[in-house]
C-alpha cells in the first residue's frame, strides 16, 4: 500500500504521519504481505526521502536573498527528487509489500507549483508522469486546515523554511488546489479535517486506514 499525507503549511501531516506509524507498528490484525511475512511500515517523505533527495531538501529550503531560486528551478528540483525517490525507495518497498506512509507526493507539486506558482497543470502532470513512471498514491490523506490557522501553528513552532516568505494569498491558492484535486478524485484523495485535537484526528485517520488496509 501507498498512502500519502498532503495538505498545506501546519496542517500536520508530519505528526500524524509519526502517530499512524506507531499505531500500524502495535497494529496486530494486519493483512500479511503476499509471500506470508509481516508488512514493513516505511515512513519517507518528498522532499528528502533519498541521500539525493536529503541534499535537494537543503537547497529547496534554505532561503538565499543573493539568488532567488527561480520558479522553473523549484518546479525541476522537486521532479527531480521524486525521480530518484520512486526508482530508489518506493518502488522497491513496494515490491516487496510494504505499507509506506509518504510526506507528500504528486498533489503538492500541482498544489504549490501548479496553483501556487502558476505553472499550467498539463505541464505538471506531465513532468510529475516522468518523475514518477506513473506511480500514483492508493490512498491520499489530504489533512485540510483554514491557511491562518496552519500559519499560526508553524510560527508557535518558530520553524522557519523559504515557503514562510510566501504570502497569504499564495497559501489560499495551494488550497485550493488541494479542494480541486480532491473533487476531482474522490476515489483517491480523503479530505481530513486538520483544525481538530492532535488525537481526534489521528482517529479521523484511523477510521479511514482500518476498513481500507482490510479490504
Ligand atoms: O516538511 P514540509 O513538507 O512541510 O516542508 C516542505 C516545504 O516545501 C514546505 O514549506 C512547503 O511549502 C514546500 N513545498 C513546496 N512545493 C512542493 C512541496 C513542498 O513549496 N511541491
Ligand atoms: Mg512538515
Amino acid at each position: 500500500h501507498f498512502i500519502v499525507f498532503e495538505g498545506g503549511e501546519g496542517c500536520g501531516k508530519t505528526t500524524q504521519l509519526r502517530q499512524i506509524q506507531q499505531w500500524l507498528q502495535q497494529h496486530p490484525g494486519l493483512p500479511p504481505s503476499a509471500d506470508g511475512g509481516s508488512r514493513a511500515i516505511v515512513a519517507t517523505r518528498e522532499p528528502g526521502g533519498t541521500h539525493l533527495g536529503a541534499g535537494l531538501r537543503q537547497l529547496l529550503l534554505a532561503a538565499n536573498s543573493q539568488e532567488p531560486m527561480v520558479d522553473r528551478a523549484e518546479l525541476l528540483l522537486y521532479m527531480a527528487d521524486r525521480a530518484q525517490h520512486v526508482e530508489g525507495c518506493l518502488q522497491p518497498w513496494l515490491a516487496k509489500g510494504a505499507i509506506i506512509l509518504c510526506d507528500r507526493y504528486t498533489d503538492s507539486t500541482v498544489a504549490y507549483q501548479g496553483y501556487g506558482r502558476g505553472f499550467s497543470l498539463d505541464l505538471i502532470q506531465q513532468l510529475n508522469q516522468i518523475a514518477t513512471a506513473g506511480l500514483e498514491s492508493h490512498l491520499t490523506l489530504w489533512l485540510d486546515v483554514e491557511v491562518e490557522v496552519g500559519l499560526a501553528r508553524i510560527q508557535q513552532r518558530g520553524a522557519a523554511d523559504r515557503m514562510e516568505q510566501a504570502t497569504l494569498n499564495f497559501h489560499q491558492r495551494v488550497r485550493q488546489g488541494f479542494q480541486e484535486l480532491a473533487a476531482a478524485h474522490p476515489q483517491r484523495i480523503v479530505r481530513i479535517d486538520a483544525s481538530a485535537s492532535i488525537t481526534a484526528v489521528t482517529q479521523q485517520i484511523q477510521g479511514i486506514l482500518t476498513p481500507y488496509l482490510h479490504q
